[in-house]
């Protein structure tokens, strides 16, 4: 590697020569660490015949260590400022695309299939814009792409929801149908300063990777009933039930043959308890 991008300097100096500044509206917060960078690019790369999705490449931080570790790295920026700069910044490396995009509006399925089909494993990687980290992983979530891991940089505090366990005050519904829908790892915690500007908040690497889905499982019905459960966190579960299924009585008896105590609150059931009680309610 001949010039490291993430570096105070090299940031410093490749904003100036483009007369630019981070845009906050875009959640710009440029990586200016090296050995962060490393450790996340190299958590990402999955296998030895990678292709990586990136999302948001900046001025091509992390882009830079995954272009050294990957096949090929096609990344996705909605700036319309920074294609320039990474013609310079990454004009060591030919195996970069770049595709100008909302990465919302991606159709990220078919790209994935396009990879798939020419046998490589496919790997997403980011640090992401902080002000759409929950839609952005839910529309991966939802793509039905065939990804074999999602490691991501987000605000620490909502990396902590995405992994809780029960009876933690981060355990909510978005913890519980993630866990449902991927093994979550946690990667590492990242101090503010390694960022330029500095965000008010620490942040901390996740990885995400897809587990076998149910057949028998519905998953619309059985994240609403998730939902439902955790809408009123102070209420007992089986407050938040009768409310859902506007029948107090149907909710104890569905309650009670799932082996559910009446006063418990959502936030003591794990996982298999939730996946329990739907398969009661379902039958
Ligand atoms: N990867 C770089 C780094 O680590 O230094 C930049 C990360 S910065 C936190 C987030 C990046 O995502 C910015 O480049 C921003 O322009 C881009 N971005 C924001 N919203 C986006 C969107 N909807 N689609 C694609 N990229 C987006």
């Amino acid at each position: 590697m001949r010039r490291v991008i993430a570096t105070p300097s090299r940031t410093k100096e490749l904003l100036h020569q483009y007369q630019l500044s981070a845009k906050k509206n875009y959640g710009q917060n440029f990586l200016v660490e090296p050995g962060i960078v490393d450790k996340i690019a190299r958590s990402a790369i999955v296998s030895d015949h990678c292709v990586v999705f990136e999302i948001g490449p900046g001025i091509g931080a992390l882009t830079q260590f995954l272009c050294e570790y990957a096949q090929h790295v096609v990344a996705f920026e909605i700036d319309e400022r920074l294609p320039k700069v990474l013609e310079e910044s990454l004009s060591d490396y030919d195996n970069f695309s770049l595709i100008m995009n909302d990465f919302l509006e991606v159709d990220i399925k078919a790209y994935t299939d396009k990879v798939r089909e020419a046998g490589y494993d496919v790997a997403v990687a980011a640090n992401l814009p902080y002000y759409i980290t929950t839609p952005i992983l839910f529309r991966l979530f939802e793509s039905n792409a065939d990804i074999a891991a999602i490691t991501v940089m987000m605000q620490k505090e909502v990396a902590d929801r995405f992994c809780a366990k029960p009876n933690t005050k981060d355990y909510n519904a978005l913890s519980v149908i993630t866990q449902y829908r991927c093994d979550v790892s946690y990667i590492m915690k990242v101090p503010r300063n390694v960022f330029s500007p500095k965000p008010n908040v620490d942040s901390a690497v996740l990885q995400f990777r897809f587990k076998e889905s149910d057949p028998n499982i519905e998953d619309d019905e059985l994240f609403a009933l998730i939902k439902a459960c955790f809408k009123q966190r102070r209420k007992t579960i089986l407050n938040n039930l009768s409310e859902y299924l506007i029948d107090k009585e149907k909710a104890r008896k569905i309650l009670n043959s799932a082996g559910i105590d009446l006063q418990t609150r959502s936030e003591q059931l794990d996982l298999p308890a939730f996946i329990h009680l739907y398969e009661v309610m379902r039958k």
